[in-house]
């Protein structure tokens, strides 16, 4: 057997897609034009795939900070923090990420991928538990595969299947570690936390919240759903990203655990690899200022959000099930989704496809990333453009016949 073959049911679909022009891996950037436009095949784009919710990868006070950064201390830190020792602006990051959360410590990573990726399987091990939601993103599944607990699932959002688990875990004596997600990636549902939280404590188990796509989106600071549902103090760990509110890359865990520290000195994903630059860390310290100090923009991105889901809705497409900066449009198939997805593209509008085996039960489906730097216009246009292809497509009717059936 080739090295290749355990890939061979990947590239059929992969060479079928590129054959077909259809290939939402492939797109090509030629010049980025503002937080909401793109040149993409020589084409002026209106980008809808971007998490850059904010609108901060294109603001002013990001971009000076991350320039004058590079001017001071040059393009890359060249080694981990621990080997080679921090800079004292990732200090200066970490208390800033955490007196935002009102927690006693905070740490960052390269990238929330290895946020997660690290401290998962940094907290629990041998003979621990972790109990993870179905939908959860790729890098807390990764994260089972680092560590020696035992991994159990349980159904998406449902509080009542994770007291089952938990339930039958009683009598072990190992630390249950539960973790969930504020805004769910593929379909952009927000997890049942006050229910969760509630089970998690009666049970005396852990829990972390992954707020890549709530941070900045929900809460009245903006740090995420645990402080929308008043329940930042109950939480014990809180993860996210700079990928996306943020506008950079990165990724950092909150706790005001008082041995939280420690994990500076276990967490592989921490220790062995380059720590964040000098312009990313400026850029990020400047859009968490942002976030502190202009609400408006969250008052903007849901106003936009809204619209979207609203106009959608009205016209008989099947969402998500609450509105949220990612809105989930789930078609009928692949085919169908490949063909929306492109037909986009050439009306001038970029979305996200998601496939299986990245969607939850098996579901095709575009994601559209709303940003408060999308005007009323392009939301508009987008959406008159989602139906008009959805009516001549017979896509919307299809899905009118099986909402009947
Ligand atoms: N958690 C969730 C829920 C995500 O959706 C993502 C990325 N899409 C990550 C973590 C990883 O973040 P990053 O892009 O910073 O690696």
């Amino acid at each position: 057997m080739g090295l290749f073959d355990t890939h061979a049911g990947l590239s059929a679909r992969y060479d079928a897609a590129r054959s077909a022009g259809q290939m939402p891996t492939g797109v090509i950037m030629d010049q980025l034009l503002s937080a909401s436009e793109a040149i993409i095949n020589g084409k002026r784009t209106i980008t809808v795939g971007t998490h850059n919710y904010l609108g901060l990868a294109f603001d002013e006070a990001c971009i000076e900070a991350a320039i004058a950064a590079v001017r001071r201390e040059g393009t890359g830190t060249c080694g981990s923090r621990v080997a080679n020792g921090s800079f004292s602006e990732h200090l200066a990051l970490e208390q800033e990420l955490a007196s935002f959360y009102g927690m006693r410590h905070a740490m960052v990573f390269s990238t929330g991928y290895q946020a997660n990726l690290g401290i998962i399987s940094t907290l629990v091990g041998a003979g621990d538990f972790l109990l993870l939601d179905a939908d959860s993103h790729a890098s807390i599944y990764d994260a089972c595969k680092q560590t020696q607990a035992s991994a159990v699932r349980f159904k998406h959002n449902d509080a009542a299947s994770l007291d089952a688990r938990l339930r039958r875990l009683a009598g072990e004596p190992g630390n249950k570690l539960v973790v969930v997600e504020g805004i769910y990636s593929m379909l952009g549902d927000m997890a049942p936390l006050k229910a969760i939280v509630e089970v998690v404590k009666r049970h005396g188990a852990y829990i972390l919240v992954d707020e890549a796509h709530s941070m900045g989106v929900l809460g009245e600071r903006g740090c995420g759903l645990a402080e929308q549902e008043g329940l930042l103090d109950q939480v014990d760990f809180v993860v996210g990203t700079f990928s996306k509110s943020l506008g950079a890359v990165g990724g950092y865990c909150v706790s005001s655990h008082e041995q939280f520290d420690i994990l500076r000195v276990a967490c592989r994903a921490y220790m062995f690899t380059a720590s964040l630059p000098p312009a990313t860390v400026a850029s990020t310290r400047a859009a968490l200022k942002v976030v502190r100090e202009r609400p408006q923009l969250r008052a903007k991105l849901w106003e936009n959000v809204h619209r979207l889901y609203n106009a959608l809705d009205g016209a008989g497409f099947q969402l998500g099930s609450t509105p949220s900066p990612i809105v989930a449009v789930c078609l009928q198939d692949e085919a169908t989704t490949l063909a929306m997805w492109r037909a986009l593209l050439d009306r001038g509008y970029y979305v996200n496809v998601g496939l299986p085996p990245a969607t939850p039960s098996g579901e095709s489906l575009l994601r559209c990333a709303v940003s408060a730097a999308h005007s009323q216009d392009q939301i508009d246009g987008l959406a008159n453009q989602m139906i008009s292809f959805g009516q001549a497509s017979g896509a919307l009717q299809k899905l009118r016949g099986s909402a009947k059936a």
